[in-house]
């Protein structure tokens, strides 16, 4: 069984440039790293190999240089690389993305689990895990902190509102993983050196057998338009003493902002 684990690289750090005109994330100015929720997700996966064996996958769609992302996958043991990597893709929203890595998806044989992070650090918008899953029609189990497979089914622990959830789903399934699952492990210098010898593919999206209009800002309803800090709201006052006191202190800090008439 093949279990497929989606990476997404983001920029190291949150201080980057978005492109006044097409709203788009200035990647290159920054460093890419792998997403902190995939790096659990790539632990959970080598945790089910370890205990149920398989075969693990890790799957990015980015620029050429997203590759970087699955090095780093195949250093901590994971068995094959795949990059989707198409001029086409930029400004793909999430269904976009899903759409893509469902396609994917389906090009691998055998797949048992897609596991993903539960968000990114630079979108954040935690939808691409449940679109993936419609798109492919699979169950799908999300906040994941611990997981094991017996035979075609999965059972999960997951967050839920204030407690701990025990889910279980057949298999193949798509889980989404929590920052609250195992420590993630960091790659060491044997990792790295058969890291390099390990299969890495890229695929285009013909290779996919989808067209430019299924991806990117053509395959997108939404686009960013605009990014930017909130402006940082005023500090609140406490204010304090009988309620009288506090009654005219209120008018008066609303009299002296036009908010009311007195
Ligand atoms: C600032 C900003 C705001 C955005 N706002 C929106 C928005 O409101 N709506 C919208 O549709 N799109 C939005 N996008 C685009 C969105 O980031 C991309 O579509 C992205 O590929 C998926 O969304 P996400 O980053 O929110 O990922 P999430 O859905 O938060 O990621 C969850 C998991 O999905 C997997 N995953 C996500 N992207 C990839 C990838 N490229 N390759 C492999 N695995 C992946 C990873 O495992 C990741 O942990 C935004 C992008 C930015 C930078």
């Amino acid at each position: 069984m093949n279990i497929v684990v989606c990476v997404k690289q983001v920029p190291e750090t949150a201080n980057v440039g978005l492109d006044r005109d097409s709203g788009y994330v200035r990647r290159g100015e920054v460093k890419g790293v792998v997403n902190l929720a995939d790096r659990h997700a790539l632990e959970l996966g080598l945790a089910l190999k370890a205990a149920a064996g398989g075969n693990l996958i890790a799957l990015c769609m980015g620029p050429t240089g997203a590759d970087q992302a699955l090095r780093q996958a195949l250093a901590v043991g994971y068995d094959e690389g795949y990059l989707v990597s198409d001029a086409a893709l930029a400004g793909s929203d999430t269904g976009a993305t899903a759409t893509v890595l469902a396609a994917a998806v389906r090009k691998l044989p055998d797949v048992g689990l897609v596991i993903t992070g539960e968000f990114s650090a630079d979108g954040a918008t935690a939808q691409t895990a449940p679109r993936l899953a419609e798109a492919l029609g699979f169950p799908m189990v999300s906040s994941v902190v611990e997981a094991t497979l017996e035979g075609n089914t999965l059972s999960a622990t997951r967050n839920g509102d204030a407690r701990r959830e025990q889910v279980a789903a057949p298999t193949p399934a798509v889980l989404s993983v929590s920052l609250d699952s195992g420590k993630p492990r960091i790659p060491n210098a044997m990792g790295v050196m058969k890291a390099a010898k390990k299969p890495l593919t890229t695929w285009s999206l013909a290779d996919l057998g989808l067209s430019p209009e299924q991806a990117g800002q053509a395959g997108s309803c939404t686009w960013v338009t605009r990014s930017y800090k909130p402006e940082k709201r005023e500090k609140g006052e406490t204010l304090t003493g009988s309620a009288a006191e506090l009654a005219q202190a209120l008018v008066d800090r609303l009299a002296r902002k036009n908010l009311i008439e007195v």
